[in-house]
């Protein structure tokens, strides 16, 4: 509650000298001005007063200008073309997240009657017996009695679990971002939700469900594979949850690694932050299993990943997993801007390959910080101390809040040049970037073509 109470007085002070010292503005400048006065105290750590002091009250156009530059002064300094996303402010404090890092034990189960004899129902009455465990006809008609869903109701997912049986929704292309460079990457619709906090995350503004989904039938989905299967495809879990958060529960991993066993020219992928690779080490696999995790600087981590392992604890569980002969793959995704990025950067990269042979490495994607304009609402009210809307984030080419081209393409090359310093031989795409991008970078490699040749 304390940068809840802080952000709060900080909007009071600011919404109560646009009310005085700009009476005449409509609704919509007031709230453009309040906001980018608003952003600059906090990017700046700033009173609020001093920059109210330095605002010489002349026209609305001219104090909106004047706060620009200051809110964006790279962006405006480059000439980018300012698209900029200044909607209403609003901070609450019943929305705002609770950081305290607490053990996960839901307190209820909702099972679909069909699947309450499932050994998935079964296992998770024996690790949470203290759950009230709840028999519902189906979560579609269980959701809707219950449609109101508010950031309060997301802040309290990890209470809620459902088991259920996915009887449509197995497979789907990953649907990228409109106008970028796809990856031609599938995805194995296996759970919706997750366990972690991070503050950047697109499913707190996507979800529409109150609690985390667990589908029982995972034999389902192997079934329907045969027909949706395209000859040497990547596919993995961790689009809408993560891989591996609660492996030791649902153990989804082990049928899913026999499973491929059947499709060598299948790549499948678990995408995690976790360090759940028990049910890993302890089986075969056909040399097809990927086991992926996303790196950022420590300090990054701590910022913005709440609850999750931190770097060097997911470096050592990437080892663990090359030993076991797994391929590992690494996602810089997102790559948070701030002073002192690229030095800390580095440090992950050294890092990671100071543990991990390039050879070891099936593939690394890069993509730096983006996001629906409206989890930037989400973010505020749910993280009202968080730093990672500080940086310029401006209206992109596809209508997502992005660093400005220059800065994303400066990351990158940067990226690049670090990661091909450890080998030239490694397959590196951009996630979610447009042409432009990709034809002004070097040695990157299309996804689509290349990456299921296996080694
Ligand atoms: S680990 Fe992934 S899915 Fe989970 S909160 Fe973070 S970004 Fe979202």
């Amino acid at each position: 509650m304390r940068f809840y109470r802080k952000e709060s007085e900080r909007l009071e002070k600011i919404e109560s000298f646009v009310r005085s010292s700009l009476p005449s503005l409509g609704v919509n400048k007031k709230q453009e001005i309040t906001r980018l006065l608003y952003e600059i105290s906090k990017r700046e750590n700033t009173p609020p007063e001093k920059i109210i002091e330095d605002v010489h009250i002349k026209s609305f156009d001219a104090v909106k200008e004047a706060l620009l530059k200051r809110r964006f002064p790279y962006a405006y300094i480059n000439d980018e073309a300012l698209k900029l996303y200044l909607p209403k402010l609003k901070l609450d404090k019943n929305s705002a997240l609770n950081l305290k890092k607490t053990k996960f034990y839901p307190g209820n189960i909702f099972v679909e009657k069909s699947a309450r004899h499932s050994s998935l129902a079964q296992r998770f009455k024996g690790s949470f017996p203290k759950a009230r465990f709840s028999e519902i006809a189906s979560l579609k008609d269980y959701l809707k009695t219950r449609r109101n869903f508010t950031i309060e109701t997301y802040n309290k997912r990890r209470d809620t679990v459902f088991i259920t049986l996915e009887n449509y929704d197995f497979f789907k292309k990953c649907p990228c971002t409109k106008k970028a460079v796809g990856c031609g990457y599938h995805i194995f619709n296996l759970s919706f939700g997750c366990l972690f906090e991070c503050t950047y995350c697109y499913l707190q503004e996507y979800t529409n469900s109150p609690g985390l989904i667990f589908p029982a039938n995972i034999d389902k989905f192997f079934q329907v594979f045969s027909s949706y299967k395209k000859p040497r495809m990547r596919i993995g879990t961790g689009e809408f949850s993560d891989s591996l958060m609660l492996d030791h529960i649902t153990q989804y991993s082990l049928p899913i690694i026999d499973f491929f066993k059947k499709h060598p020219d299948v790549r499948f992928e678990f995408k995690t932050k976790s360090v759940n690779i028990d049910n890993l080490l302890k089986t075969d696999h056909a040399g097809n299993i990927v086991v992926a995790w996303s790196f950022n600087p420590q300090r990054t981590i701590d910022e913005n990943e709440f609850f999750t392992p931190g770097l060097n604890e997911r470096i050592r569980s990437a080892k663990k997993c090359v030993e076991a002969g797994y391929k590992i793959s690494a996602h810089f995704d997102p790559v948070v801007y701030f002073n002192g990025w690229e030095k800390e950067y580095r440090k992950v990269i050294d890092s990671l390959f100071s543990a991990i042979k390039p050879k070891d490495i099936a593939w690394i994607s890069i993509g730096t910080l983006r996001f629906n304009p409206r989890v930037k609402q989400v973010i505020e009210t749910r993280f009202p101390g968080n730093k990672i809307l500080d940086e310029e984030l401006i209206l992109g080419y596809d209508n997502k809040l992005r660093y400005p081209y220059k800065i994303r393409h400066h990351i990158y090359k940067s990226m690049l040049e670090k990661l091909f310093k450890h080998s030239k031989k490694l397959s590196i795409y951009l996630c979610m970037e447009d042409v432009s991008m990709w034809r002004n970078l070097p040695k990157l490699t299309n996804p689509t073509r290349s990456f299921c040749q296996l080694k």
